[in-house]
């Protein structure tokens, strides 16, 4: 007989842990979730390499719902690394009993609606489970996105991936390594690794604006302080566009006294993380002139960190306005390129031609290594819902829905999909809302849409034909509003080729998006179909 539950739970990262617990245990469902992984953590089970840690402080990048949590657990810098974040992830499934909920290294293979009986059934390589619901956490950075050069299979040496990186470790001391990749991964990696390896070759293909992280340890001082408030803190990080707690910014950086617009710029660089961003100039993302004020502050202390200026003009972007692409933050990166094992090969002028047996060629040369590294990003907010081939009413795959890019309401809920959410998925408001704040925000957006549906004794639950497309129109409106589309990003799905062109995140912050989750749910899931 096939095992039925009321809800299907994908992943057991942020997402999928609390939702567990709360469908589970505050709505009393019975609830089932599947991880491909051995046991929880998501991103931060899989992307075990040397540097990974948060980019958000850790006082904000963190879960909100129980203030029992938030006073027993403690963090030991301002950005947890990622084994602290692993062991918070252990503690919250450990805390509210949470593994037992869970199959782990079983894959969702794929998910079909059966419309007689108003169900899911959920495939998997252990057989078939049905629900009524299905919250799905597959998250939105999970799926790597694949080499498009060839011969990666002809390496001699060794192959790591910076998201799949060995849990045991990788002893890379006195290697010759190259890696190939500089986004936000590759450049906490790279800058660990250098001065352990005999020679770094660093492949570039998109010169990032990385910024100082100014990463330290915390004391417990500090977290009485922080403790004692965090009702407080939460309130104002989710009234704060990002999620997180940052001064106001002046309104226009254009418009700015040059010398008072630099000291802004010194003065948040020093605070370091998104403050930077988000506390400078209010405009930076919708003026052109204003951005590159900004820009070129960021490439003078690039010039200002690296000695040879070469080497310090190809690593400073002019290919995109900052913040288009996802802004990296680094500790000692560009120092990095002073190193005298270390090389920075630039593979945007010269493409790499292939992998090959002893390292990689690229414009006519070979480059030699003992191990390989990849740090090449990810299929962001779509991969992983398609890679579950969902197939929705009347037979329709989402990949056939999505042709032409997603088509959602709130990035949670796709037409002909009913039932099925997606806890932030493409044009969600998750890129630029800390996560964990995001993530609970999506959860109970969907849990009590759950509940909703059966409190009324009733089946299904999905967007209206209209709203989808206004939710749509509204995120390719406000995309043309801002600078995003001038950058070839994850953020539009450039990174993949063939993947459709279009801004994948809601880029109102989360004030606006929370209210319009709210302002949905007071007037009876409205834009919603319920039957
Ligand atoms: C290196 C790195 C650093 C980051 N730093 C930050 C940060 O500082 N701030 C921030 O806000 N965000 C950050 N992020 C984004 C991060 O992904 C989120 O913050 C958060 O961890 C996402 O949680 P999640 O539960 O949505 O997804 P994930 O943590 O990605 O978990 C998804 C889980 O679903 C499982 N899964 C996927 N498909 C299937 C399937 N078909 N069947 C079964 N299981 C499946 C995966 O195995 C995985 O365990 C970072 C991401 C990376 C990669």
């Amino acid at each position: 007989m096939t095992e039925h539950v009321d809800v299907v739970v994908i992943g057991a990262g942020f997402v999928g842990l609390y939702a567990v617990h709360r469908l589970r245990d505050r709505m009393g469902l019975s609830v089932l979730g599947f991880d491909t992984a051995s046991d929880v953590g998501g991103t931060w089970y899989w992307n075990q390499y040397p540097g990974a840690r948060c980019d958000i402080e850790s006082v904000h990048y963190s879960y909100s719902f129980s203030e029992e949590l938030q006073q027993e657990w403690v963090w030991s810098e301002r950005y947890a690394a990622q084994p602290e974040i692993l062991a918070y992830l252990n503690h919250v499934a450990d805390r509210f009993d949470l593994r037992r909920s869970f199959r782990f290294n079983t894959p969702v293979e794929s998910m079909t609606w059966d419309e007689t009986a108003s169900v899911w059934q959920v495939h998997t390589p252990t057989g078939t489970v049905t629900a009524r619901f299905i919250v799905s956490g597959a998250g939105n950075v999970s799926i790597p996105k694949q080499p498009e050069f060839p011969g990666l299979a002809d390496f001699a040496g060794e192959v790591y991936a910076t998201h799949r990186w060995p849990q045991q470790g990788v002893d890379l001391s006195g290697k010759r390594v190259g890696v190939i990749g500089t986004g936000a991964s590759g450049i906490q990696l790279i800058a660990a690794i250098a001065p352990e390896v005999e020679h770094l070759t660093v492949f570039q293909r998109t010169a990032n604006f990385a910024t100082p992280l100014r990463n330290r340890p915390t004391d417990l001082e500090e977290w009485e302080k922080i403790r004692a408030n965090y009702p407080q803190i939460r309130v104002a990080s989710r009234n704060n566009f990002l999620g997180v707690v940052t001064d106001p910014p002046e309104p226009s950086a254009k418009l700015a006294d040059p010398e008072q617009r630099r000291a802004r710029y010194e003065h948040y660089d020093a605070i370091g993380g998104f403050h930077l961003l988000m506390s400078s100039y209010a405009d930076l993302l919708l003026d052109e002139e204003s951005n590159e004020t900004i820009s070129e502050f960021i490439r003078s202390q690039i010039r200002a960190r690296v000695t040879n200026p070469a080497v310090a003009e190809l690593l400073s972007p002019r290919d995109h306005p900052y913040c288009t692409k996802r802004p990296p933050m680094e500790t000692g990166y560009y120092e990095t390129f002073n190193r005298p094992n270390v090389t920075l090969v630039d593979v945007k002028t010269n493409p790499i031609e292939a992998v090959t047996p002893r390292g990689l060629r690229t414009g006519g040369e070979e480059y030699e290594f003992d191990v390989l590294i990849l740090a090449m990003g990810f299929d962001a907010f779509t991969g992983a819902l398609l890679a579950m081939n969902p197939t929705g009413r009347d037979g329709v795959t989402l990949a056939e829905k999505w042709n032409e890019g997603p088509r959602t309401l709130l990035g949670i809920a796709s037409e002909g999909f009913p039932n099925l959410f997606m806890i932030t998925g493409p044009q969600s408001a998750v890129a630029l809302y800390n996560n964990p704040l995001a993530i609970e925000d999506h959860v109970e957006f969907a849990s009590d849409a759950i509940g909703y549906v059966l409190e009324r004794g009733l089946s299904t639950i999905e967007p209206s034909v209209q709203a989808e497309s206004d939710w749509v129109r509204m995120i390719n409106e406000m995309a043309d509003m801002t600078l995003f589309p001038r950058a070839e990003s994850w953020y539009m799905g450039a990174n993949i080729p063939g993947k459709p062109r279009g801004l994948l995140t809601f880029v109102g912050g989360a004030p606006a998006y929370r209210a319009i989750c709210a302002e949905i749910v007071e007037n009876d899931y409205r834009g919603f179909s319920v039957a």
